[in-house]
């Protein structure tokens, strides 16, 4: 039996494809590559293809027997979600969709699921609890909340169980430095601070007058290897029977923009020009995840998200790989 992982060749997926080799699993990966790169899946068996295509889906449930899913593949944008509605409904909403018809088709009961801290929208409480209210502020974060609420419906008419993991600022690298975070156009604050370092030029900081202890942007940064490690457990928690749930995920520590950009210039011993812009619609000042109940549940514990090992491993990948940034797949 093996474990499908859509979108599998992205940031996020292939180090859960990566650990999922590591322990030996079955893996097959389904990416249609409008944003994943295929050298970062390390391993098992590679689908070039797309959920909303019928054809394709067919073939892949009926030629492989596949276990469970972790499903991945999405737009991930906020500023293209507030351009381009359609296409995050389209892929985010439609293809998943088009997953679950074809799980109910092959009885296949168990998926894990990448959700996100902006179904929140403007918390209420810091930190944020998985039953706080839900009010998404961008058509990404409702995207990813529709979905949620799919899961939960198919659930109870046909049995499905799903874990829904709601990340946090997902960051830094494999310690390995063969994959890691790699977007275009690239919007993320840690890839953003390094291009910056590697370019001498200056990191555009967007505000500083939140009402915050440096006046910048607190964020909860969780390494990329702890959600991995999240992923498998929500897996194997499926595997026991233990039935659905959803799960915040974080490292319970907020960092100012300003200390990150910080952190970055004690690890790359370089100094980091700082230029203060407008801020960006729709930046809450804070977001911190409460991670109790999945350190309750899972056992799961962050083993590499104190922000010297975020940006070391984060800067391990990019100083190697930094001349195919924004140009290939
Ligand atoms: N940010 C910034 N400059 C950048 C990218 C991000 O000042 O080039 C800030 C952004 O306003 C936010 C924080 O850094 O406060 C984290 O942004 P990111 O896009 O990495 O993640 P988000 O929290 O939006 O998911």
């Amino acid at each position: 039996m093996t474990i499908l992982v859509t979108g599998g060749a992205g940031y996020i997926g292939s180090h859960v494809v990566k650990q999922l080799l590591d322990n030996n699993e079955e893996v097959l990966v389904l990416d249609n590559l409008e944003t994943g790169h295929k050298e970062a899946v390390l391993g098992g068996k590679l689908l070039i293809g797309d959920l909303r295509d019928n054809e394709f889906m067919i073939n892949v449930f009926r030629k492989n027997e596949i276990e469970g899913i972790i499903h991945f593949a999405a737009n991930s944008l906020v500023g293209e979600s507030m351009k381009n509605p359609y296409k995050y409904y389209e892929n985010n909403v439609y293809g998943t969709l088009c997953l679950l018809k074809q799980m109910v088709e092959h009885n296949i009961d168990k998926i894990v699921f990448s959700s996100t801290a902006a179904t929140y929208g403007n918390p209420e409480e810091i930190p944020i609890k998985e039953d706080n209210p839900t009010n998404p502020t961008n058509v990404y974060g409702e995207t990813k909340l529709t979905m949620e609420r799919m899961f939960k419906w198919f659930n109870r008419i046909h049995g499905i169980d799903y874990i829904s993991l709601r990340y946090f600022n997902a960051a830094g690298a494999d310690k390995s430095g063969m994959i890691g975070e790699r977007h275009d156009p690239e919007t993320h604050l840690i890839p953003n601070i390094l291009m910056a370092a590697i370019k001498n030029e200056s990191i555009k900081m967007f505000g500083d007058d939140y009402p915050t202890r440096d006046g910048t942007c607190i964020r909860d940064y969780i390494h990329v290897t702890d959600l991995s490690d999240a992923h498998l457990l929500s897996f194997d928690y499926l595997r026991q029977g233990k039935g659905s749930n959803i799960f915040n995920i974080g490292s319970q520590q907020g960092y100012t923009v300003k200390e990150v950009i910080e952190a970055a210039k004690v690890v790359l011993d370089k100094n980091i020009r700082i230029d203060v812009v407008s801020k960006r619609a729709g930046d809450p000042a804070i977001l911190i995840a409460s991670s109790e109940k999945i350190k309750k549940e899972l056992e799961w514990k962050p083993r590499y998200s104190d922000m010297r090992t975020i940006i070391s491993t984060a800067w391990n990948f990019m100083k190697n790989h930094h001349h195919r940034y924004n140009n290939e797949r």
